[in-house]
């Protein structure tokens, strides 16, 4: 396997910090080696301008739902009830792993382009969103959604907990696509099913992937339902452990704030969905004071409308800025560390950052064009100012799946033309014309 040789351009460093006229060399999908100041190719490297642009690790989606760029724009502007029973469900009643297929492989080409070289799935049909997954070439923590109603998938919960267990050991071990467990939430999954998805998480040691107090109308339900709040729910029940992941947080007590840090309990934090859905503000900065290892997500497309990390990292700096009334809170250092953070994902031993011996999932920002000039801060450029028209070349675990913005692992046309296929089905479905 030919190595790849990075040239003449920034390389952004953990913490933010840029190595300028820097150089980086990748070997059997690794970063091998890298530094500053003039360097000689071998004759057998490909050499990879970058020509004053940016290397960095690739963006990290800590929370989203794929395949549900099938229902992006299909229905905006709606309290959530409405929204769900009158467009989504009705929607997804239809579903099949062909729509899945499709819908995930739009999502990878969304993502490539966007410069996010890992996400965190959450959806049905997984086997079909693991296949497409890997094919595009990015990386991904994937489970199949458990709750206790029917699913179009599996049926009865009882499949699912066996289909999760069969699902992780086909796809254990392999080296970018990474099997895990998903629950929908603590109002949809009763506590004998949270359980036994967490024995099946600590069995194979791997993330378990659920929904946590994302608005105030479920933390009321699930306190008279269990009496207690979602998160301190969880710890009850045994589950608040340093394998949790748990998206949103957005209504936590004090109580609940300090059992997340003390358990090292992980948070995917998502905040244009929590906008859009007007379920609240996550108390970012201070679960950051508290140690909590967090990661930002875009959610799924129905709720967003994009899988771009660009503008969920500008939203998350501007938003916690106006919360805490400080302009000084979430800094673009502090931000793109977040839109990095493997820790959230248990993956920090394979990827997230420019360090020698973790994988190389690398991308070419391009500094070029108007809205990047001129440059004082690199970090602050890419947070407040790029845009996945940015994105030049990505290369996960030492692959190229966009080079010079040209995809190189999916047919976008026969994407685009499936993904309309299903698009009309879905107007029939839910009655919506264009
Ligand atoms: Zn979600």
């Amino acid at each position: 396997m030919p190595e790849t040789l990075f040239r003449n351009g920034a390389l952004l460093l953990p913490d933010a910090a840029v190595l300028e006229n820097g150089w980086l060399r990748v070997r059997d999908g690794k970063i091998a080696a890298y530094g500053a100041g003039a360097v000689v190719p071998a004759a057998t490297d490909e050499v990879v301008e970058l020509g004053g642009n940016l290397l960095m690790p690739g963006l990290i989606n800590a929370h989203t739902h794929a395949a549900m760029t099938l229902f992006r724009g299909l229905a905006d502007d709606l309290p959530l009830m409405d929204w769900l029973n009158n467009y989504i469900f009705p929607a997804e009643k239809n579903l099949t792993a062909e729509w899945v297929k499709w819908g995930t492989l739009l999502a990878c080409v969304e993502m490539i382009r966007g410069g996010t070289t890992t996400f965190a799935d959450m959806y049905l049909f997984i086997d079909t969103a693991a296949t497409a997954t890997e094919a595009s070439g990015l990386r991904a923590v994937v489970g199949e959604v458990l709750y206790d109603f029917p699913s179009p998938h599996y049926g009865a919960a009882e499949n699912g907990l066996k289909f999760t267990r069969d699902f992780i050991q086909r796809w254990r071990g392999h080296p970018t696509v990474h099997p895990v467990v998903n629950a929908h939430s603590t109002y949809t999954c009763s506590p004998a099913l949270l359980q036994a998805a967490n024995e099946i998480a600590a069995e194979y040691d791997v993330l378990l992937h659920l929904h946590v107090a994302e608005n105030e109308a479920e933390v009321a339900q699930v306190a008279e339902r269990y009496g207690a709040r979602p998160l301190k729910h969880l710890a009850n029940l045994g589950l608040a452990t340093p394998r949790l992941l748990a998206a949103h947080m957005v209504h936590l007590d004090d109580e609940e704030m300090e059992l997340t840090a003390a358990n090292d309990v992980k948070v995917a934090h998502n905040p244009v969905s929590n906008l859009k859905l007007v379920s609240g503000v996550a108390r970012v900065p201070e679960l950051l004071r508290r140690g909590v290892a967090v990661g930002l997500g875009t959610d799924g497309c129905a709720s967003n409308n994009n899988l771009d990390m660009f503008n969920t990292m500008k939203t998350a700096a501007v938003l916690h800025k106006w919360d805490v009334r400080d302009a000084t809170a979430l800094s673009a250092a502090q931000t793109l560390t977040l839109a990095t953070a493997a820790r959230c994902l248990r993956l920090e031993k394979i990827t997230g950052k420019i360090a020698v011996g973790l994988a190389a999932d690398l991308v070419v920002v391009d500094f070029s064009t108007p809205n990047m000039r001129p440059c004082y801060d690199r970090a602050a450029q890419l947070v407040y100012a790029a845009t996945p028209h940015n994105v030049r070349d990505v290369m996960v675990h030492g692959k190229w799946l966009l080079r010079d913005r040209r995809v190189l692992t999916i047919d976008e046309n026969e994407v685009y033309a499936n993904v309309e296929i299903i698009a009309e089905k879905i107007r029939r479905a839910v009655g919506r014309g264009n």
